[in-house]
C-alpha cells in the first residue's frame, strides 16, 4: 500500500486516535477516543462496530462479558471483519465491524484501513483492561474493598491540589464485631460489614473516600462539614442485614479522628495515616469511643513508650516499692488490714501509680509487676511473722489483664506457699468487668482463690456498669466501695448519693460481704459510715499509703487510731 493513496481525512483522524490512545490521563482521553472512532467509522463506511471484552475464554464461550458499541446506525447490515485478541493474562477482546446491506462492497484500501483501526483499538482495549486489573490488584483487597494504598494515593492528590485542608480523616473499628460473628454467623457478619461500609460511603458522599485497613478496621477521608454526621454514625448505627431472614445489628465503633488544620502541612502520604492510627490506638487502649489527634497525644505516646522501655530494668533493679495503706475498724480504731500500693522510686522521685500503671496495663508488663508486688508483700509478712509482730491481712491488686491467664492461680499460690504465708493473710483485689467473657474468667479465678482460702475483694465497686450482676454467682469475701459513692454531706444536695450509699452498704452486709469504704477523708465521711453501719474504712483521714517502715509503726502493740471524732 502506497502512502500517497491514503485518504488524508482518514490519515488525520487515525493520527489523532493513536495520540489519544497513548495519552496517560485515561479519564480524559477515553471520550475523545470514542468520538474519533465514530468519525473513522463514518469515513470508512462502517455502520456498526461492536467490541466485546471477556475476563477469560470460558466467559467468551458462555456468552458473558462486557459489550461496548462504538457506532450503530440501525441500518440492515452484515459482518465485514472480526478481530480477536487474547492478552497474556488470558482475557479476551473482540471487535466486529458491519457494512450496511445497501452499500457497495469495500475496496481493498478501505478493508486495510478498517483492519488497521480495529487491531489498534483492540490492543488499546486489552492494554487498558490490564491497567484496570493492575489497579484493582493494587488498590482493592481480596473482598473488593478499597485499600490503604488508594487512601494514601488520594491523600497525596488532595494535598497537591490544596483541597486537603477542607478534609478530616478517621480510623475506626467495629467494636466487639467478633460477637456479631459468634451470635449470628459469619455470613451475617459479612453482610453487616458490607452494609456498614456502604452506609458510611453514602454518608460522606462523592468527595469522601473510605478504605479497609483489614478485618473490621477502616480509614476514611471526608469533608470536614460531614464531621458531626460521621461521629454520630461511628458512635452508634443500626445496620440492617439481609441474609438468614434479615434483621438489624447496632454497631458502635472506636475511632481516631484528625481534622486537618488550615496551616497543617501534609508532606508524606503516611502523615495523616500516622495521626489517625495514633488517635485510634489511644481510643482502643483507653476503651473510649472517639479520640481526636493532637500534639499532646504524641507527647503521651512518647512517655508511654519511655515507661515501657524503662520497665524491665527498673523491675530488675527493684525500683518499685510497696507502700501500705491501713484499713481501719472504725468502731475500735484498730488496724485490721492494709492495701499494698505500688510506688516507683525513679531517680530519687516517688512516681505515683497513675503515671505508670495504665501504661503497663497496655501490655502484660502489669502482670509481672503484680507478681513482684505479691512477692514483696509475702517477704514482708514472712519477716513480721518471724519477728513475732502483729500481722494483718494484706490486699494486693491484680490487674484485669491476668484474667485470661489459666496459670494465674498456680502462680499466686506458688508465691504465697514459697514464703509459707498462711493463706488467710492474703487478699486479692480485682476490678469489675463489663463483658460476659470477662465474667466467666473472673468467676473461675475468684472461685479458685476462695477454695484455697484466699480472700478476694471487688475493688472500686460502683465505678463500672455491671456491679450488681457481679455479686451474683461469684464467691467474693469483700466489697470495696469506691470513693465516688461516699456522700459529701447529709443534706438534700447529695440525697441520691446518700441513698445509693446506704443501700450498697446494706446490701453488702445482707449478702454477707465484708464492706470497706475507700477514700474516707473527713470526719463527716466517718460520721456517714457510722450512720450506715459500715465498720471498715480506708482513707487519708487515717493514713496515706505509707512506706513499709512507717507502716510497721501502725502494727506496733497498743497503736490505735482516734475514732472518737
Ligand atoms: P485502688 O486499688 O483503688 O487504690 C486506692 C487508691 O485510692 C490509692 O491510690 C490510694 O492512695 C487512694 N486513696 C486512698 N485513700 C484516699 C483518700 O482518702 N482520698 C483520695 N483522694 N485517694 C485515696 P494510688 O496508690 O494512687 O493507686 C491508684 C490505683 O493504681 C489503685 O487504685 C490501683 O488500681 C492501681 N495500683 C496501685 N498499685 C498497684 C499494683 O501493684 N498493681 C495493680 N494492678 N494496680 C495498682
Ligand atoms: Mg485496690
Ligand atoms: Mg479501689
Amino acid at each position: 500500500m502506497k502512502t500517497e493513496s491514503i485518504d488524508p481525512v482518514f490519515y488525520e483522524l487515525f493520527q489523532k486516535l493513536v495520540s489519544e490512545m497513548t495519552e496517560i490521563d485515561r479519564p480524559k482521553s477515553i471520550p475523545k477516543i470514542e468520538e474519533l472512532l465514530v468519525e473513522i467509522c463514518k469515513v470508512l463506511r462502517v455502520c456498526k462496530a461492536v467490541t466485546r471484552l471477556y475476563r477469560n475464554s470460558r466467559e467468551e464461550l458462555e456468552g458473558g462479558g462486557e459489550t461496548l458499541c462504538s457506532r450503530d446506525t440501525g441500518e440492515k447490515c452484515h459482518e465485514i471483519h472480526h478481530v480477536r485478541v487474547v492478552t497474556n493474562v488470558l482475557s479476551v477482546a473482540t471487535l466486529t465491524a458491519y457494512l450496511a446491506d445497501d452499500q457497495p462492497p469495500l475496496t481493498d484500501e478501505e478493508f486495510y484501513f478498517i483492519d488497521l483501526v480495529m487491531r489498534t483499538t483492540v490492543s488499546f482495549l486489552s492494554r487498558n483492561r490490564l491497567t484496570d486489573m493492575v489497579e484493582e490488584l493494587a488498590y482493592y483487597d481480596d473482598q473488593g474493598y478499597r485499600n490503604v494504598r488508594l487512601f494514601m494515593a488520594e491523600t497525596m492528590k488532595m494535598a497537591g491540589s490544596g483541597k486537603i485542608t477542607d478534609m478530616a480523616a478517621i480510623n475506626y473499628n467495629l467494636r466487639h464485631f467478633t460477637l456479631v460473628n459468634q451470635q449470628f454467623g459469619k455470613s451475617v457478619g459479612d453482610d453487616v460489614l458490607r452494609n456498614h461500609f456502604t452506609m458510611f460511603e453514602q454518608l460522606i458522599g462523592e468527595t469522601g473516600l473510605v478504605c479497609r485497613l483489614g478485618g473490621d478496621n477502616f480509614l476514611s477521608l471526608f469533608d470536614k462539614q460531614k464531621l458531626d454526621d460521621v461521629l454520630n454514625f461511628v458512635t452508634e448505627a443500626k445496620i440492617p442485614f439481609q441474609c438468614s431472614g434479615g434483621g438489624t445489628v447496632t454497631i458502635h465503633c472506636s475511632a481516631g479522628v484528625y481534622v486537618v488544620g488550615e496551616n497543617d502541612r501534609i508532606n508524606e502520604p503516611g502523615d495523616i495515616l500516622a495521626k489517625i492510627i495514633t488517635a485510634f490506638r489511644v481510643a482502643q487502649n483507653g476503651n473510649v469511643r472517639i479520640v481526636f489527634y493532637n500534639e499532646d497525644l504524641i507527647r503521651k505516646k512518647q512517655e508511654a513508650m519511655r515507661v515501657q522501655e524503662l520497665f524491665p530494668l527498673a523491675l530488675k533493679n527493684e525500683e518499685f516499692h510497696v507502700y501500705y495503706q491501713p484499713k481501719v475498724n472504725i468502731l475500735t480504731g484498730e488496724v485490721y488490714g492494709a492495701e499494698a500500693l505500688c510506688r516507683w522510686n525513679k531517680d530519687g522521685r516517688v512516681v505515683p501509680p497513675f503515671e505508670f500503671i495504665p501504661i503497663l496495663e497496655q501490655t502484660n508488663d502489669i502482670c509481672k509487676l503484680d507478681f513482684y508486688m505479691l512477692e514483696y508483700v509475702c517477704r514482708h509478712i514472712r519477716r513480721w511473722l518471724d519477728e513475732g509482730r502483729k500481722v494483718v491481712r494484706i490486699s494486693v491488686n491484680m490487674s484485669r489483664r491476668h484474667m485470661t491467664d489459666e496459670t494465674l492461680l498456680d502462680t499466686i499460690l506458688g508465691i504465697i506457699n514459697w514464703y509459707s504465708i498462711p493463706h488467710e493473710l492474703i487478699e486479692i483485689e480485682l476490678t469489675e468487668t463489663t463483658t460476659d467473657v470477662g465474667f466467666t474468667d473472673l468467676k473461675r479465678v475468684v472461685s479458685g482463690l476462695s477454695e484455697a482460702d484466699i480472700c478476694t475483694s471487688i475493688d472500686d465497686f460502683g465505678m463500672g456498669y455491671s456491679s450488681l450482676n457481679l455479686l451474683r454467682g461469684i464467691p467474693w469475701k469483700v466489697l470495696k466501695v469506691d470513693r465516688s459513692f461516699v456522700p459529701e454531706s447529709e443534706g438534700d444536695s447529695d440525697r441520691v448519693r446518700s441513698i445509693m450509699f446506704k443501700y450498697v452498704v446494706g446490701m453488702a452486709k445482707d449478702i454477707g460481704l465484708e464492706c470497706v469504704v475507700e477514700g474516707v477523708e473527713t470526719e463527716k465521711h466517718l460520721g456517714i459510715l457510722r450512720e450506715n453501719g459500715c465498720e471498715y474504712a480506708q482513707g487519708y483521714l487515717f493514713d496515706k499509703p505509707l512506706p513499709v517502715e512507717e507502716f510497721e509503726t501502725r502494727l506496733a502493740d497498743g497503736f490505735i487510731y482516734d475514732v472518737d471524732r
